[in-house]
């Protein structure tokens, strides 16, 4: 877990100024006094203090990915800490309350809405109970993700800033009778690779663009201030996982009949939580791709992602790859084939299926010939068209990931599991119907593992059903 320092006791003001003024139709301040008085899709959602132990929970009736950023504040330092926890539904953090107050804000981040609740916990003054002094667990902000244009909107200040969602184009304009920056805000659930842009910026004006990461909304991190073209980008910026803001600026006038587009994307992406590379592209050793160890070495169920756009050409079983994504992508004008192996059997996606950089594709695992958890991944260059055998060319796949051959240099030597025969010519494959319909002494004798039983499975043959 990486740490940074997200807060400054400015930022910090500006927090507690977005809890507590109220004025816009995004803000919600509720007392909920029954279960369904939250949101959809959170159900429960709960701080209990108990002497120096805080416990948050949370409860929601889909999947959702959680940040919560923990910040101790010490006279002016603070010292940030983020915890996620991918794709649950049932979310409880505890930890203990130090002389200095902690600051917290808890975000929710899903495709359909945003969640986020901020407080600051202390002790008292006798030092002894724990309390919250900007807020109580039923101030919250939340947002549904559809609103698309910010025609009109008051984004006028960061805590104003409108939210864009990867991938969408968002309309907006300058006025006089406005102040003359509009700012924005997106959220990265992952470290990833992003494109920003603003075009179509009417003529006869100059609009700049600005990126700023959350802990300074002052400071970009990047600006876009060209004058003589009618659009500004970056391009595959990798970018920590967190909340980033976006500022337009007018430069030298207005165009208040005239919108300008602005649009963020994901392009992207490192296919999995983890940096620990343990094995690297080899061709005198016939490792023809990179091999990234779990999380928390030996626990499978890491997400898998797709690096970059593009459709599905195989999700199958094979006896050395395991279970294996293949994703055909045009990537600067070439066709490339990534491969994903050795993953869990609950594959995300099916042949054919279009994908979109850091969509899930799978879990991790530890299948067919695969002596560890870990993902294997490959880059093939196709030529004119992607085949599904090993007639393309292979290539390493670190040159797409310059900044995170670091993490490949420091644990190279410490790999934990070795991989045999990866491009075994008795290759067996079985399509997903296929092994759905084996049953437990067919997979046996093919070494396919027998996935864990739900209780309704177990039920149907007889087995006794624990919790
Ligand atoms: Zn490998």
């Amino acid at each position: 877990m990486k740490k940074k320092n997200l807060f400054k006791i400015t930022s910090l003001l500006l927090l507690m100024m977005v809890l507590l003024i109220s004025n816009t139709t995004v803000f919600a301040e509720k007392k909920a006094e029954k279960k369904n008085d939250y949101p959809y899709p959170i159900t429960d959602f709960s701080l209990d203090t108990k002497d120096n132990q805080v416990s948050i929970k949370l409860k929601t009736d889909k999947k959702v990915n959680l940040l919560l950023e923990y910040n101790k504040i010490n006279g002016h330092k603070s010292q940030a800490e983020q915890i996620r926890q991918k794709n649950e539904d049932n979310f409880k953090i505890d930890f203990e309350i130090g002389d200095e107050p902690y600051l917290l804000d808890l975000t929710l981040d899903h495709q359909e809405f945003f969640f986020s609740t901020s407080m600051i916990l202390e002790k008292d003054d006798n030092g002894k109970k724990i309390r919250n002094i900007i807020s109580n667990t039923s101030d919250y902000v939340f947002e549904k993700k559809e609103s698309s244009s910010s025609i009109g909107a008051m984004n006028e200040t960061p805590d104003d800033a409108t939210r864009l969602s990867d991938g969408e184009t968002n309309e907006g304009y300058i006025s006089p009778d406005e102040s003359d920056v509009d700012w924005y805000k997106f959220y990265l659930s992952e470290d990833g690779y992003i494109d920003l842009q603003l075009y179509s910026i009417p003529s006869g004006v100059d609009y700049d663009l600005y990126l700023y990461d959350s802990s300074d909304t002052t400071d970009e991190i990047w600006a876009g201030m060209n004058s003589d073209n009618n659009r500004e980008l970056l391009q595959e910026r990798l970018l920590d996982y967190g909340t980033y803001y976006v500022k337009v600026k007018s430069f030298n006038g207005y165009d208040e009949d005239n919108s300008y587009i602005v649009q963020w994307e994901l392009v992207k992406q490192w296919p999995t939580e983890s940096t620990r590379i343990s094995r690297g592209y080899s061709e005198s050793n016939d490792h023809l791709g990179v091999d990234v160890g779990a999380v928390t070495a030996g626990d499978d169920g890491d997400n898998i992602y797709s690096i970059w756009d593009g459709t599905v050409t195989r999700a199958e079983w094979s006896s050395s790859y395991g279970y294996v994504v293949y994703i055909t992508s045009s990537v600067d004008g070439d066709l490339i084939q990534s491969r994903y192996a050795h993953m869990l059997e609950d594959l995300d996606v099916t042949v054919n299926e279009k994908v979109q950089a850091g969509d899930k594709i799978g879990d991790m695992g530890n299948t067919g010939e695969s002596d560890g958890v870990h993902l294997h991944f490959e880059t093939r260059d196709c030529g004119s068209s992607c085949s599904n055998d090993n007639s393309e060319d292979p290539f390493d796949p670190m040159v797409y990931f310059p900044e995170y051959k670091q993490y490949l240099k420091s644990v190279s030597s410490a790999a934990n599991f070795e991989e045999v025969h990866m491009y075994d010519k008795e290759e067996v494959v079985y399509t997903m119907d296929e092994i759905k319909k084996m049953t437990p002494e067919q997979r046996a004798i093919l070494s396919i593992p027998v996935p864990k039983m739900t209780p309704e499975q177990k039920k149907l043959i007889g087995l006794p059903v624990q919790d």
